[in-house]
């Protein structure tokens, strides 16, 4: 039998496994650890001196002890106090860091969601705070309004979701419906941007287009009236004719947001049951964010090429779920996961500055 270590389990090489539940507590094993994590990612990067908004420079901070350990730092010239959580969706939460680390963890590695019953059993919660900390998890740190742009062979296609059809026809829904239309876009081995609308009008859609699509794309749609626009709008368009029975034709398909469309259906059908219109955009977010890093190492490609990308919130999310299984294993000589966090680090300075 060839030598192992029992530390550091073997994937398979078809795992999708990047990030395993033994690796996160190995990591935030704690409170302390996942405050430590915050004051590093937002104030200082060596834990030891940061920019003192009121002394107008760097200074070094120091964490007093108190009876009561207070999670914050004070700069050592004047006083003034950070607070690693201001701001963020954990400030002033009677829910531990940890348990929200471990929510953040739970939502980015499950491949289908979770639902907010399950995520009560996980930690220990109510219902209500197991209910509101995937809800903020879902609209602040999974937001798709962070400039992602789409170039290349980008996909673009609609989808509605609600009330069943009655007399079972299928088809795009009529004015009357009472489905809420999601419209999205995908490019090819890229990223995906999913998004609810008050309707699927040319005048609707059109914006959405050209402010998310680069120049000379090539977009790809059905024969759908209301994309009789994008070839004005500067894109190549191509169509495939669904009513003719046609799917592929060449290069010439949806597939790629059709897939996506049936995953997120698929999801919020078996976990989530129903899901209301006003909550819809929230589960879209979680649907399109896991498709997003569901490569940690195409995403770092990104970055390198200097692709506009801005993680919204925040980081570990990108880093729990875009760390590639080699750079989180401990004794590899990259016990720090360098790449990755590099990427984290990025996002970050791109959200402050
Ligand atoms: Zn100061």
């Amino acid at each position: 039998m060839p030598p192992v270590d029992r530390r550091q389990p073997v994937r398979a090489k078809s795992s999708e496994s990047q990030y395993s539940l033994m690796e996160f507590l190995a990591r935030y094993p704690d409170d302390e650890s996942c405050l430590q994590e915050l004051w590093r990612k937002r104030y200082s990067p060596d834990g030891e001196h940061a920019y003192c908004p009121k002394c107008e420079m760097e200074r070094v901070f120091h964490r007093y002890e108190t009876t009561q350990q207070r999670q914050s730092w004070s700069c050592t010239g004047c006083g003034h106090k950070l607070h690693p959580t201001a701001g963020t969706i954990y400030h002033k939460s009677s829910t531990s860091l940890h348990l929200w680390f471990y929510a953040i963890y739970l939502m980015a590695s499950t491949r289908c969601g979770i639902s907010a019953k399950q995520m009560e059993r996980e930690l220990g919660v109510t219902y209500k705070t197991a209910w509101r900390i995937a809800y903020l998890i879902r609209k602040e740190l999974m937001g798709q309004d962070d400039g992602l742009m789409l170039q290349g062979s980008i996909e673009a296609d609609e989808m509605y979701v609600g009330g069943k059809r009655r007399n079972g026809k299928r088809g795009r829904p009529g004015p009357d419906s009472n489905k809420v239309p999601v419209f999205g876009m995908v490019e090819r081995r890229g990223q995906v941007i999913a998004k609810t609308v008050m309707d699927v009008k040319k005048a609707t859609l059109m914006p959405l287009v050209t402010q998310r699509v680069l120049e000379s794309s090539t977009v790809y749609t059905d024969e759908f009236k209301s994309y009789s626009g994008i070839k004005r709008a500067g894109y190549f368009h191509k169509r495939i004719y669904h009513a003719e029975k046609v799917y592929v034709s060449g290069d010439i398909h949806i597939n790629t947001i059709e897939g996506f469309w049936s995953l997120t259906k698929r999801g919020i059908g078996g976990v989530y049951h129903a899901v209301s219109a006003k909550h819809l955009q929230g589960y879209l977010n979680e649907y399109a964010w896991r498709y997003n890093h569901r490569n940690g190492q195409a995403m770092l490609r990104r970055y390198f090429f200097g692709r506009r990308r801005l993680i919204s919130g925040f980081l570990d999310l990108a880093i729990l779920s875009s760390a590639s299984s080699t750079s989180f294993r401990v004794g590899t000589g990259i016990s720090n996961p360098c790449g990755v966090f590099w990427v984290g680090s990025f996002g970050l300075l791109s959200l402050i500055a």
